[in-house]
């Protein structure tokens, strides 16, 4: 089950265009966090159930973030959105532990399947 979400991107539009495109009936709590950094203190705050992450940040980036969270909670449902679609950054992310990796401009229907595979995924571990 998928109760809480946190996401963590440096843009405040971005954060709240990600949140537009989540379903409102499923009763989900949000979380939001302004830099990788903080998104890691959230992360051990909360214990989100998934986690959007934005790459480019100041303080601590995406892919810093994602590896701390990943070492603190190995099992960290975390999808990496962001517009660097070279495969480079997509395998460095895998690599770290990402849960998938979505592309910028977010799709409605990308943010649904992803939910819904987080959530099969979650409950397969349960
Ligand atoms: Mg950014």
């Amino acid at each position: 089950m998928i109760r809480k979400i946190l996401i963590v991107d440096d843009s405040p539009i971005a954060r709240k265009m990600l949140k537009t495109c989540i379903p409102k009936d499923q009763g989900y709590e949000f979380y939001e966090a302004g830099d990788g950094k903080d998104g890691f203190e959230k992360y051990k705050d909360v214990k989100p159930d998934v986690t959007f992450m934005d790459l480019t940040m100041p303080v601590m980036t995406g892919y810093e973030s994602l590896e701390e969270i990943i070492k603190y909670d190995k099992n960290a449902v975390i999808i990496v959105v962001t517009a660097d679609v070279q495969i480079k950054a997509i395998k460095k992310c895998m690599k770290l532990g990402a849960y998938m990796v979505l592309r910028k401009p977010l799709k409605r229907e990308h943010i649904h399947s992803a939910l819904s595979n987080a959530r099969d995924t979650l409950q397969k571990a349960d």
